[in-house]
């Protein structure tokens, strides 16, 4: 077969690889994404949600002020961002007395909510809001991104990998550049496994509950979230001791014993989804070149934020790429 020549070898087209093929083809500079394309990835499991606070404590997600309105422009391209807030129906007394507090700190993007739930929830608490909060069909935006990328379907495999006069041969590849975002695999590449990676895994369940609002995302124990049709995505876990990324019966377990005493509409299980999240021990994602080998390249590390993160971070390595090229 006849040699490729490309500019930047991309392996993995999860929401990284994907905003950085887009970018680079905004910046006219050629790109071929390898990818094996798994049913599930981190990616394409993630219910899609832009938080703009974080954890227990509703603290302000880092650097969402430069990130969300790069997401919201960036999704917005693809057709595929809408805002919903995020109603907080508190579990307990303290993540209340956490939210009020931020409250009266007058913090941005929180504030409480009037509208009574109690047709459709069994709660006694009050209900926070986060606003704005966006939610984005991640598969639309992986499709339509895919389809004008040049892609190679198979699974990267580092041994094939050969560096000459700095330039890449990856089988009949041959490129100046190569920038891994294939999510937790870089966590065992040579180039890369010595990052702080802390992989989380997360589970899912896809329910269908008709005549289910559709107008909020609705955060208690777990988070319901409108999908497609009359679908809701519900979860997630965050799991740091696991043996592999398939979902588990102990998470059906919990999440259906969940559902049954805090939702009072009637719902059916249609799937089942789990992977895991490329997250980190310092919280802050990875977008940078090897130390030692300057065109070797990496986009990961975004944990639970990779939908806010991926499009500013992507375009801030795209551009410094053409700055370089
Ligand atoms: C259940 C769950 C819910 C989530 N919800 C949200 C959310 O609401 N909002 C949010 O911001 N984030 C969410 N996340 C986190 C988000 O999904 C990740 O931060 C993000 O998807 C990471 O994207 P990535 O492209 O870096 O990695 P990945 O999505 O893991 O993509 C890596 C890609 O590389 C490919 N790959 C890996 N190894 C190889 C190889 N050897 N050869 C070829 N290809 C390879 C994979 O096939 C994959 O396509 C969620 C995660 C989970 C698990």
């Amino acid at each position: 077969m006849a040699n490729q020549h490309t500019q930047i070898l991309i392996i993995g087209q999860g929401l990284s690889g994907s905003w950085l093929s887009y970018y680079l083809q905004q910046l006219n500079i050629d790109c071929i994404v390898l990818d094996e394309n798994k049913t599930n990835t981190a990616s394409k499991v993630a219910s899609g949600i832009i938080n703009p606070v974080t954890g227990m404590r509703y603290v302000k997600t880092w650097m969402v002020d430069e990130a969300m309105p790069a997401a919201i422009k960036a999704y917005q391209e693809f057709d595929c961002i809408e805002q919903k807030n995020m109603l907080e129906i508190f579990q307990n007394s303290s993540a209340e007395a956490a939210f009020k507090k931020r409250i009266n700190e007058q913090y941005n993007y929180v504030k409480m909510h009037s509208n009574n739930w109690n047709y459709v929830f069994n709660y006694n608490s009050s209900v926070g809001e986060i606003n704005p909060c966006y939610l984005v069909d991640v598969n639309t935006f992986l499709q339509q991104q895919k389809i004008k990328t040049i892609s190679v379907e198979e699974k990267f495999d580092e041994t094939f990998l050969k560096v000459e006069n700095d330039k890449f041969f990856y089988k009949d590849i041959i490129a100046d550049k190569i920038i891994f975002c294939d999510g937790i695999s870089s966590s065992q590449n040579k180039y890369f496994k010595h990052l702080p990676f802390a992989p989380v895994k997360g589970e899912a369940l896809i329910i269908e509950c008709k005549n289910f609002n559709r107008d909020y995302i609705f955060n208690n124990k777990y988070s319901i979230v409108p999908w497609k049709d009359d679908l809701f995505w519900v979860g997630a876990s965050f799991e740091r001791d696991f043996i592999d990324e398939h979902p588990t019966t102990k998470f059906i377990i919990e999440t259906t014993n969940w559902l049954n005493n805090f939702l009072k509409l009637p719902y059916k299980i249609i799937d089942h989804i789990s992977n895991i999240r490329p997250a980190n021990i310092s919280r802050k994602p990875f977008f940078s070149f090897n130390l030692t080998y300057k065109n070797i390249g990496i986009i990961n590390g975004m944990g639970s934020k990779g939908v806010l993160y991926t499009p500013y971070l992507a375009k801030q390595l795209a551009t410094e790429i053409t700055q370089e090229a």
